[in-house]
């Protein structure tokens, strides 16, 4: 038996900023049923994307897969749980970078290798896809969906090897870009990370068993430890043999995802023994020390501002206070026609302290500017509040380049960074002064070699190299695909 279900529903989402790209978590774990502790570690993964969920998991003679489109609560629960029965596990949480937001494109996804079957969830973006999809296509080979993760399943099905492990080797030489996978088989969890290490992805133990994640936070939740980070390039298998370990692919330059530490990770998970709030902390101390001001009050764009603006403050000796109340229940935003109405989104979300903002000087700081849209009215906010200076910091440098490794970010001329100087975005955003935090600061502040980090869309020096047929549009235009299809 290999079934996958789930109602099929619809919804419209519209990003304000820079967005996630998934989360997945699996577990092996014989004599226990997994799907619950599956369940808990999407949840402390449910910031990496929130718009399907899933689980596959496998008594050791069948896979069965439950997902639907949603946040982790809203798609489980005690009754579609119940059947989820096996000692072995996936699951995933979807923001998706490419393909719509639309059941068939929630993961895992189901496949089938010879006679047996696997399950596969993915974090990441291949750039390579276009040449895939051309070469499967050219065998008569048919896809579904736009979605990388089904093309991955597809090379694996489609593989001449003689088992399924051989098979995934073999598809993991051909695809190029970033992605963090696990394939679950009926008796087996692989966890490869690709040789540049963009995503996140770790190892942690749970009374002798073994999980895989995305972040820490996903271990601490369910009491597991963390045992070490996979390695850029590595496959580990995990069965009733235990782990093994194999260096798949030759590593030239890691290059883990700098936004990953700015803002992606959660600020409790652990990138290279790192706590990311402790990083985030660090950026706001370095941006105080590269642009001072003389104010009152710090204040952050919460929450992904705030370890930074606690930095800052600590650094410049101005006390932090909170400024903004954010309402934590508004999952999504509905694209709205009438301007009027879509100004309702950021109120909706973070209401100022009035009494804390009237009359101050204040230092407002975020982790980044993307179209300078979310900024602009944030300051407009804090005057009407009564601020009697407004001062942005941003613990990142200027966006100037797209993402092409699994990030949602807009496009290289929807950054406002690309096209204004920072003197003439601040003049955009109506604000004192507007100061952002160098590569170097950044650098300084994360403590490692800059050459482990992909920077490129600040720099542009992109880790793999982007075929030439990928059009800086590209997101866009899946971007409107996704919201006309689901409107
Ligand atoms: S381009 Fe930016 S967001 Fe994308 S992987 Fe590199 S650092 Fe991360």
């Amino acid at each position: 038996m290999n079934r996958e279900y789930g109602k099929i529903n619809s919804s419209i989402f519209l990003p304000e900023s820079i967005v996630e790209e998934c989360g997945v978590f699996g577990i092996y774990a014989p004599g226990r049923r997994v799907s619950e502790i599956i369940f808990y570690g999407l949840q402390a993964l449910q910031h990496r994307g929130q718009e399907s969920a899933g689980i596959a998991v496998s008594d050791g003679e069948d896979i069965l897969i439950f997902k639907d489109l949603g946040l982790v609560a809203q798609v489980f629960n005690e009754r579609n749980i119940v059947p989820l029965v096996g000692h072995i596990g996936i699951g995933h949480t979807r923001y998706s970078t490419r393909g719509q937001n639309i059941w068939k494109n929630s993961q895992p996804i189901y496949g089938m290798f010879k006679n047996e079957s696997f399950a596969i969830a993915h974090n990441g973006n291949l750039i390579n896809i276009e040449q895939l999809r051309n070469e499967q296509k050219a065998k008569g080979i048919k896809l579904e969906t736009t979605t990388d993760t089904e093309l991955i399943a597809s090379l694996i099905e489609s593989s001449e090897s003689d088992n399924i492990e051989e098979a995934i080797k073999e598809t993991i030489t051909k695809i190029k870009g970033s992605y963090s996978l696990l394939v679950l088989t009926k008796n087996s969890i692989f966890g490869i990370r690709d040789p540049h290490g963009f995503r996140p992805m770790v190892l942690g133990s749970l009374d002798g068993n073994y999980i895989i994640a995305s972040e820490t936070c996903a271990l601490d939740i369910v009491d597991a430890e963390f045992v070490r980070e996979i390695d850029p390039g590595e496959i580990v298998v995990i069965n009733e043999s235990g782990l093994r370990s194999q260096m798949l692919l030759p590593v030239e330059r890691t290059s883990m995802c700098v936004f990953e530490l700015i803002y992606f990770a959660r600020p409790d998970s652990y990138i290279h023994g790192k706590n990311m709030f402790d990083v985030r902390h660090r950026m706001g101390q370095e941006l105080a020390k590269e642009s001072p001001v003389d104010a009152d009050i710090v204040i952050s764009v919460p929450d992904s501002g705030t370890p930074a603006a606690i930095g800052y403050s600590a650094a410049s000796k101005i006390p932090y206070a909170e400024g903004f109340i954010k309402n934590r229940y508004i999952g999504r935003t509905f694209i709205q026609p009438v301007q009027e109405v879509r100004e309702i989104g950021v109120k909706l979300k973070l209401n100022p302290l009035k009494d804390i903002i009237r009359g101050k000087r204040v230092i407002v700081v975020d982790d980044s500017i993307v179209r300078g849209n979310t900024s602009k009215k944030i300051i407009r906010m804090l005057y009407n509040a009564g601020a009697k200076e407004v001062h942005m910091r941003i613990s990142s440098p200027p966006l100037l380049y797209p993402c092409y490794y699994g990030i949602d970010m807009a496009t290289k001329k929807e950054f406002i960074a690309n096209h204004k100087t920072v003197e003439d975005i601040r003049k955009f955003l109506n604000v004192d002064s507007l100061k952002y935090l160098s590569i170097e600061g950044l650098v300084k502040a994360i403590g490692e070699s800059k050459d482990k980090f992909c920077f490129a869309c600040f720099n542009g020096d992109y880790p793999v190299q982007i075929p030439e047929n990928i059009e800086y549009d590209k997101h866009s235009f899946d971007r409107e695909a996704k919201i006309s299809s689901n409107a």
